[in-house]
């Protein structure tokens, strides 16, 4: 389609429409860019920051020499409805680079402006919530779970105008930009809405380049390949779900249209990491159902996955129907299996026995009951002594488990752990801290920071944003700053009244 027009419609009949970035009118400025992503995804010497091209790169106020920018057409089961055309409403791929090493990453602005997708949106983004995608893309991607990144973060001068709870009072916000890159971009939505208007040839062609492009070890000739296709998304998107719950994520808006056919995990919204453990935890405020509350994500991933399996239903035989169909039946089952895993290496345990489940489900049990620190109830497991567990003396730094411990089946629950400690083969004590400290967290992205950054940055203070963007590239080492900065303590009390919803 080589008409450029960003007027709002519904579009038929392709997979992304010309769309140019809308520059700022006012003044912008570089809030924070990723060192790592600069040098080690795009080849750039980090100093490149400081150039003007850099600044209108990264804002969408130039678009480089030979790039066509584009909005991808896609729908999206949203709260568990068919909500039709959705698409990239306020975000623009500005290209496809392939780096030194031979990987192709697509560049994605978002908050720079309306596109054929925009509805009724502005095309634009607020500071606040992109400083939320800016610093979790990048700490979840050094908690070792798959996700797009961060490049770079600018805000504008420009006016936004966002009902924050959507309670009717209107407040004026900051324009901002977060130049995110992934290997894909594309979603579940991106193939239901070819299904939805019978475009089979387009959506056929459409899932030919994603298996061509991005899954390698499928063979093109093979007239199984959208069933091995299914079946590796059944399997990564169990694998992230359970990787999500073994760090206390819950990703707020797990719609068809924001879980990735690459299983990463894109679009962050009203995400929170959870604090007292509870399955019942909703991030987003404005999710009145808690139809994504923590507990339901699991759930929430088959019934996506169902949604896909929907919509390549016309590209596949009966035979390859029925087979689909045990595939997604396997769903459960490798989830589980996952979830099991990552727990049992949360919990120091080497090799598997059978009673490994319940161990775990006991721990989560005493942790739901006594709203003990998710986060750092792993943490100081992976700190404190074998001994000091055994004589149920908890020194005071491990609040989290001296929370634990005032469960009157804490006891019951030490006694099973320590013998099955006893039956790790070739462990030590040291050797278990050290496994256990390098896959539990001390710093996760807790809400009442991002908070602090947030609103720091809104009076153009950015050093909390670069400081939480330095400590949790390290989540697993132990950092002075950080801790006098409290960032493995309780939350503070304000913590508790702190509200996210979807406005962004
Ligand atoms: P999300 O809930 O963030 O996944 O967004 C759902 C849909 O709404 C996507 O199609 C977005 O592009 C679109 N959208 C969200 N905010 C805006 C906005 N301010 N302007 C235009 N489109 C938007
Ligand atoms: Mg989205
Ligand atoms: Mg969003």
């Amino acid at each position: 389609d080589p008409i450029q027009e960003n007027s709002v419609r519904t579009v038929q009949d392709c997979i992304f429409s010309v769309a140019y970035p809308t520059p700022f009118k006012s003044r912008v400025l570089l809030v924070a860019v990723s060192k790592d992503v600069l040098e080690n995804i795009l080849d750039f010497d980090a100093s490149i920051k400081e150039t003007d091209d850099f600044l209108q790169f990264v804002s969408g106020g130039k678009v480089v020499l030979g790039s066509i920018p584009l909005a991808h057409r896609y729908g999206g089961n949203q709260f568990g409805n068919w909500a039709g055309q959705l698409g990239d409403g306020r975000a623009h791929l500005i290209g496809v680079y392939t780096n030194r090493f031979g990987e192709r990453w697509e560049l994605h602005l978002k908050g720079s402006g309306k596109t054929p997708y925009s509805r009724n949106g502005d095309g634009r983004a607020v500071l606040r919530s992109s400083v939320r995608e800016f610093l979790c893309s990048e700490a979840m991607h050094y908690l070792g779970i798959p996700t797009s990144r961060a490049a770079s973060l600018v805000v504008s001068d420009d006016d936004v105008w966002r009902d924050q709870f959507y309670n009717g009072s209107v407040k004026k916000e900051r324009g901002a930009v977060v130049l995110r890159v992934a290997k894909s971009w594309f979603r579940i939505g991106s193939l239901e809405i070819l299904a939805h208007s019978r475009e089979l040839e387009l959506q056929r062609t459409l899932l030919d380049f994603i298996i061509q492009e991005h899954f390698p070890s499928i063979n093109m000739n093979d007239s199984n390949r959208y069933l091995d296709f299914f079946s590796k998304v059944v399997v990564e998107t169990a694998n992230l779900i359970a990787l999500w719950m073994s760090v206390g994520f819950a990703h707020g808006v797990c719609n068809t249209d924001n879980f990735s056919l690459l299983s990463i995990t894109i679009d962050y919204g009203p995400f929170g990491f959870m604090e007292s453990y509870d399955p019942n935890f909703v991030p987003n405020t404005s999710d009145d159902e808690r139809r994504y509350k923590i507990g339901n994500q699991a759930k929430v991933g088959m019934f996506n996955l169902n949604k896909l399996l929907q919509s390549l239903q016309p590209l596949l035989g009966p035979r390859q129907r029925q087979l689909a169909s045990q595939i997604l039946e396997g769903y459960s089952e490798h989830y589980y299996t996952h979830f099991t895993e990552l727990f049992r290496a949360k919990l120091g345990l080497l090799g598997k026995s059978e009673d490994d489940n319940y161990l775990i489900a006991f721990l989560l049990r005493l942790m739901e009951d006594t709203k003990a620190d998710f986060t750092m109830t792993f943490r100081q497991l992976s700190e404190i002594t074998q001994n000091q567990l055994k004589e149920l003396h908890i020194p005071q730094e491990f609040w989290a488990l001296r929370d634990l411990a005032k469960h009157k089946s804490f006891l019951d629950w030490v006694t099973i752990y320590l013998l099955r400690l006893e039956r790790n083969m070739g462990d030590s004590e040291t050797k278990r801290r050290k496994r256990m400290t390098a896959i539990n967290p001390r710093y996760v992205l807790r809400n009442w920071m991002a908070e602090s950054a947030v609103r720091k940055a809104e009076m153009n203070d950015f050093s909390e944003v670069h400081f939480l963007q330095q400590v949790l590239q390290h989540p697993f080492q132990k950092q002075a700053a950080a801790e006098k900065s409290g960032y493995s303590h309780r939350p503070p009390a304000w913590a508790k009244d702190l509200k996210i919803s979807c406005s962004s």
